[in-house]
């Protein structure tokens, strides 16, 4: 399944995975993947941003 709001979590395209995952601010609970943006995990989790 490939929605308009594709998983980090289930994709295995890495060009979709880089462009998903840079500058990531939410890393997912469930499997620990990173994404850019909260729909694109199963379990968003904010990032502490790095100071
Ligand atoms: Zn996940």
């Amino acid at each position: 399944m490939s929605g308009i709001n594709p998983k980090v979590c289930e994709t295995t395209d890495s060009r979709l995975l880089g462009k998903l995952t840079s500058e990531a601010e939410f890393s997912c609970a469930r499997c620990g993947a990173r994404a850019h943006d909260s729909v694109s995990v199963c379990e968003p989790v904010p990032l502490e941003p790095d100071h």
